[in-house]
C-alpha cells in the first residue's frame, strides 16, 4: 500500500498573518486557537479563527479553556460551519508538532497549524501520526 491521502488545505493568507501576530503578541507563552471551516472528504478550507485561552502553567504548553472551545463551536455551527483544526505557537521552537502535540492529538483529520518565528506550517493527524500538507490561498496539493 503506497498510496496516501491528500489534502488540499486553503488558507487565506489574512487568517495566516493573524496567526504570525497572536503568536507574537502571546511570547514567550503560546498562544492557541480553534479554525472554523468547511471539509469535504480530504478537502480542508479555514474560514476564520477563534483564540482560546490558553490555560497552561507552563510556557511551552498550551491548555484549550473548555468555555472559549464551546463558544467557538457554537460560533461555527451558527455560520454553518465546523470546528475542523487548531493553531497553536511554538515560542522558542520550530514550526512541528512537539511529542506533547502528538500525545495531546486524537481526532483524525484534525488540521494543526504551528507557528514559529515566521514559520507556519500546516499538519493533519490521521492514524496516530502528523502528516506536513502545504497550504495556499486557495486550493492545493499536499506535497505527499
Ligand atoms: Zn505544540
Amino acid at each position: 500500500m503506497t498510496s496516501h491521502p491528500t489534502w488540499r488545505v486553503a488558507l487565506p493568507p489574512v487568517l495566516a498573518e493573524q496567526i504570525s501576530a497572536l503568536a507574537r503578541a502571546a511570547h514567550p507563552a503560546e498562544c492557541c486557537g480553534l479554525l472554523e471551516g468547511v471539509r469535504a472528504g480530504d478537502v480542508i478550507g479555514v474560514a476564520a479563527l477563534h483564540p482560546v485561552r490558553n490555560r497552561a502553567g507552563q510556557p511551552d504548553r498550551f491548555d484549550m479553556d473548555p468555555r472559549d472551545q464551546f463558544a467557538a463551536q457554537k460560533a461555527a455551527r451558527a455560520n454553518g460551519r465546523a470546528i475542523i483544526g487548531c493553531y497553536h505557537s511554538h515560542p522558542d521552537g520550530e514550526a512541528r508538532p512537539s511529542a506533547h502535540d502528538l500525545a495531546g492529538a486524537g481526532e483524525a483529520d484534525f488540521l494543526w497549524l504551528i507557528a514559529a518565528g515566521d514559520a507556519l506550517n500546516a499538519f493533519v493527524y490521521r492514524d496516530g501520526g502528523f502528516r506536513e500538507v502545504i497550504t495556499g490561498a486557495d486550493w492545493v496539493t499536499s506535497s505527499e
